[in-house]
């Protein structure tokens, strides 16, 4: 009782703290309230070990110590980046698809600056925010027009309200998904106030389904991608281009949500063939929306591109203002977009793409020089090899594509493997990897070039024995 006493009035006062060489310091690039309250947390922490009788050792530094720890923790931006060392290539949880170093440009430039955002150069007069990107997806798609919104989900919801509204929607029993994050067909569509009419079995739908369910009440049909999922076996499905057939005899619009958004053939790169947005509006479709941040590689959007009557249509409809996008995404999907315009230049400089397309050679190549860095680095810390296995499109795209590729194994020879995967993620830079078997597991393929040393650098700390 009397060594508490004696500790805890030895404990020195915030003020006092607070004159502490270290803590003056950070007073210069952190707000005061945060250094104070800093400081407090960190006494108030010794104070509490001492009154459960911990046997604790404390003094100015330690206590100034504590108190940057805390105080660069709470300062630390909640919204950061992150390395991705899982080979899931558009991973939603970690933010999809990185930027195109032209559109990285284009949004510092347009954030930074008045921007003609809705100004009309040529006339001195207001413009429209739509032109800046109407014109590229056009060209892109072979569409006649377009129009951007905040994303794909923004995009189902407003083109059901703005075509089907008090009508009716037909849609396949096999096409009622879920895209996660709560985002389902049948929400949207009660959303929207469009009466949805299923037609078909969950495996089967026939084009004889779609011709019995339209009515005069009908306002649409739609057609959604499996994006994360595949019905395999006893399945099918009605092709696009017989539904266009039977749309455009019954005098009903086609709406094809067509998910992640390939806008160049990757057929050639070994993936498997997925409908690219030209090819839907090749085959007649009136309206096909898809995300700007899946396979396309551009910023969080939802790209609608279609027939000139029907896009008008909703570019007039209420909810077009509400969905509508901010100037920073509008520069960094028109500078996205701007580079399809050469396939090979998109492929090479679209982060999404360029990871989606690297050969298996080089990323093998890329896993054998991160083995011998691990363990030049980090001496006999790990069990470490290079071993093939397959990389993911993820988000919803390209659902069970095996994507060939060569993973770094660690397995710790004094930690535990959860420990070490805990070290990656909870250190600076965070890195997350996966577990699999027993070893921690690091995918090239989605590692860029500059990631690959800060890997091998936060290895070498853990190996080291970095405090926690
Ligand atoms: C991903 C996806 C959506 C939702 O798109 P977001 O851009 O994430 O809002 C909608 N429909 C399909 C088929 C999808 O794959």
């Amino acid at each position: 009782m009397d060594t508490h006493k004696k500790l805890l009035s030895s404990l020195p006062k915030t003020d006092e703290l607070l004159k502490h060489e270290s803590l003056v310091a950070l007073q210069q690039t952190f707000p005061r309230p945060v250094v104070l309250d800093a400081v407090r947390d960190a006494v108030e922490r010794v104070r509490a070990a001492i009154r459960v009788g911990e046997d604790i050792a404390f003094d100015g530094d330690t206590l100034a110590a504590d108190a940057i720890r805390i105080a660069e923790a709470r300062m630390r931006p909640s919204l950061r980046p992150v390395i991705n060392a899982t080979g899931i290539i558009v991973h939603t949880n970690l933010g999809r698809s990185r930027l195109a170093e032209d559109a990285l440009r284009a949004v510092v430039e347009v954030a930074g600056n008045y921007s003609t955002l809705e100004y009309d150069v040529e006339t001195g007069e207001r413009g429209s925010r739509h032109s800046h990107v109407e014109k590229l997806i056009c060209d892109v798609t072979g569409a006649e027009a377009a129009i951007a919104v905040n994303n794909n989900a923004a995009a189902v919801l407003l083109v059901v309200t703005a075509l089907a509204s008090r009508k009716e929607a037909i849609v396949s029993r096999g096409q009622q998904v879920e895209i996660g994050g709560s985002f389902r067909i049948p929400d949207v569509m009660r959303q929207s106030g469009a009466k949805m009419v299923e037609v078909g079995a969950t495996n089967k739908t026939h084009l004889s389904d779609y011709a019995a369910a339209i009515t005069p009440k009908t306002g649409l049909m739609l057609k959604v991608h499996s994006s994360n999922f595949r019905v395999v076996g006893f399945t099918e499905e009605v092709s696009l281009a017989d539904l266009v057939e039977l749309g455009m005899e019954r005098g009903v619009p086609i709406y094809e949500d067509q998910g992640s958004g390939v806008l160049i053939d990757l057929g050639p790169y070994g993936l498997p063939d997925e409908p690219t947005v030209r090819s839907s509006i090749e085959a007649g479709v009136d309206v096909v929306s898809v995300s700007g941040d899946k396979l396309l590689g551009g910023p969080q959007a939802g790209i609608i591109a279609g027939k000139r009557e029907f896009i008008a249509r909703l570019k007039k409809h209420p909810l077009a203002r509400a969905l509508r996008l901010d100037k920073m995404t509008l520069a960094a999907l028109e500078a996205t977009l701007r580079l399809y315009l050469d396939p090979d230049r998109a492929l090479l400089e679209i982060p999404t793409l360029h990871m989606l397309t690297r050969r298996p050679s080089d990323v093998a190549a890329s896993a054998r020089l991160l083995v011998d860095r691990i363990v030049e680095s980090t001496g006999d810390a790990f069990w470490v090899a290079a071993m093939p296995d397959v990389s993911r499109a993820g988000g919803g795209a390209l659902p069970l594509a095996d994507i060939p590729t060569t993973i770094v194994t660690l397995a710790p020879r004094t930690m535990s493997v959860n420990h070490l995967e805990e070290r990656l993620r909870l250190g600076c830079p965070t890195i997350v990897a996966r577990i699999r078997d027993g070893r921690v597991i690091l995918d090239p393929r989605t590692l860029a070039h500059h990631e690959e040393a800060l890997v091998v650098d936060r290895l070498a700390e853990i190996a080291a024995g970095e405090p926690a």
